[in-house]
Parts: C-alpha cells; sequence; structure tokens
C-alpha cells in the first residue's frame, strides 16, 4: 500500500536533486532483533525459505520512539525495561520490547494481524478466508478487501471506523458501537497479557498514536481489566489532555502506565542523519 509511494518520491528525488542522499528508514527495522519463535508462522517452512512468509511487524518507528521516550521520561535505562507499547490510531499493534528491542509484535507478514482495526479484522481463523471466498463468491482480491478495509470497527460498529464517532454512537446508546468498542479493548487487553506473559513481566505500559494519546475512555477501559498485573490507572490523571509525556497511573501502581506521544518523523530524521553522516566519514576514509 505505501511501497507505491515511497518510490515515486525516491525516483522524483533522484531526477530532480541527483546530488541529494537518500535514507529509507523501514518500519520494519525496529522488529528485526525479534526471536524465531515469534517471526515464524508454524506453517511449511519452504514458504519462509522460498518466499520469506514470516512475520515482520510494522510501526516499528513509533515503537522504537515512545519506548525510549519512555525510559528517558522515568529516568530508567532502557536495557532494564519490560514495556508493551500499544500505537493505537486507524491502525493498530501492540509490541513487547525487552530491554529495549522488539521481542514480539501483534502485526505480522502484513498490517492485518494482530489487533482490531478502524477497518481491519486483525486475527480471525485463516479458514475463514477459503470458506468466506466459497459462500460468497469473492475473488482474492475481494477478500483482501474485505479484510483490510471494510473490517474492524467499521463493520461491527456499522457507523464509522473513527473511534470518535464510535463513542459517540455508543454513548448515545448505540448497542452495535458498544461491541466495536468493547472488542476492540478486549483484543487489547489479551495483547498486553499475552505479551506481560511472553516477557515474565511488564515495567511499563505505554500508549500511544491518535487513539492512544487522545481516548482517555479507551485507556481507562483496557487498564480496568488488568489489575492483576499491578496497572492501576489515576483517572484524574488519565482525563488530563497534553501532549506531552505523562504518567497516567497512580504512584502506587506497580506497573508504570504512560502516554507517549509519537514522533516517527523526528526518529526518521535522526536515523537520516547518523545514516547520511555515517557514509559521508566512510567515503571520506576510502
Ligand atoms: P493515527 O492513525 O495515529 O493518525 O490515528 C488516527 C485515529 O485516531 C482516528 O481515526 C481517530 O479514530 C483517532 N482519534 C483521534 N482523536 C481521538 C479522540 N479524541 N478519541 C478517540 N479517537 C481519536
Amino acid at each position: 500500500m505505501h511501497n507505491p509511494a515511497h518510490m515515486m518520491g525516491i525516483l522524483a528525488v533522484e531526477t530532480n536533486l541527483p546530488n541529494v542522499p537518500q535514507a529509507v528508514v523501514f518500519d520494519t527495522a525496529f522488529h528485526q532483533t525479534m526471536p524465531k519463535t515469534s517471526y515464524l508462522y508454524a506453517i511449511p517452512m519452504v514458504l519462509y525459505r522460498k518466499h520469506q512468509i514470516r512475520r515482520y511487524g510494522f510501526h516499528g518507528t513509533s515503537h522504537d520512539y515512545v519506548s525510549k521516550r519512555a525510559a528517558e521520561y522515568l529516568g530508567k535505562p532502557l536495557e532494564e525495561l519490560k514495556i508493551v507499547s500499544c500505537h493505537i490510531g486507524n491502525g493498530a499493534s501492540c509490541t513487547a520490547i525487552l530491554g529495549g528491542k522488539s521481542f514480539d509484535t501483534s502485526m505480522g507478514m502484513t498490517p492485518l494481524e494482530g489487533l482490531m482495526m478502524g477497518t481491519r479484522s486483525g486475527d480471525l481463523d485463516p479458514a475463514i478466508v477459503p470458506y468466506a471466498m466459497n459462500k460468497e463468491e469473492l475473488t482474492l482480491s475481494e477478500v483482501n478487501s474485505m479484510l483490510n478495509k471494510h473490517s474492524g470497527l467499521i463493520a461491527i460498529s456499522g457507523i464509522s471506523s473513527d473511534m470518535r464517532e464510535v463513542v459517540q454512537a455508543m454513548n448515545e446508546g448505540s448497542e452495535p458501537a458498544r461491541t466495536a468498542f468493547e472488542m476492540y479493548v478486549y483484543r487489547i487487553r489479551k495483547y498486553v497479557g499475552a505479551y506481560a506473559a511472553a516477557m515474565n513481566g511488564i515495567d511499563v505500559l505505554l500508549f500511544t498514536a491518535g487513539v492512544g494519546e487522545n481516548s482517555d475512555v479507551l485507556r481507562k477501559a483496557v487498564c480496568e481489566g488488568l489489575t492483576f498485573l499491578g496497572i492501576e490507572l489515576d483517572e484524574a490523571r488519565n482525563r488530563v489532555r497534553s501532549g506531552d509525556s505523562r504518567r497516567i497511573s497512580t504512584d502506587a501502581s506497580r506497573v508504570e502506565v504512560l502516554v507517549v506521544p509519537t514522533n516517527e518523523e523526528l526518529l526518521i530524521a535522526r536515523d537520516t542523519y547518523r545514516l547520511v553522516r555515517t557514509s559521508k566519514e566512510a567515503a571520506a576514509d576510502e
């Protein structure tokens, strides 16, 4: 979805500014530290070897930025923290970050896997695909479009893929909107629990991106079912609106719950600067 637009940009710069160095910062790069047990699918290995079918993960730039920012905010070494980062925007993913490195993430070979999203289904039984194709006489492209563009919040609420509109409809009494909201929250909570188990603990729970940064209602609903992990939300702190990183857990909470506004552009700029400087230094050395 994104690559054709990126290629157009790269080619346009190459044509018009041939002497300007270009750097490509991949959203999957942060997840390259995942162990095999996280990135392999339990399907015939020929698919991995021949076609590189494996989990790659996305939103890496964001998860990388917010985890570093969280350690800085807490004044603790990133290497010692077990973080579950929830990037909840139009697309949504959770990442288990162990000592600053991605250990597991909810998106897979494509961004379709994992959490329920605005228009994407997230996890589902793969047998549904051939079954639905057969029953509804769908083509490959139609089933792809159904799962990526016509599922998730919009499919269940029947109202919108925008969380603001779903919450508003829920508050006005819409049952489908309530179901959509509750499913969305339930799936985030399940991933937080799974990743706490994957890392044998959790020190920090992070919320970022459009919904994560702005929806106190969603954050409250997610945290409410996680008290067994030592997560205690401070309701007044959670309601504060601010563009800065902030703690929303109580002082007694065993797990720090933070809202950290993401800044993918800044991380891309830093990575680009580092890459360009390193390649210039290498050229100067030759
Ligand atoms: P992003 O993909 O990170 O730009 O996030 C975009 C999404 O954030 C939109 O589709 C909205 O659903 C959501 N969003 C923005 N503001 C709010 C808010 N105050 N409450 C709930 N959702 C919000």
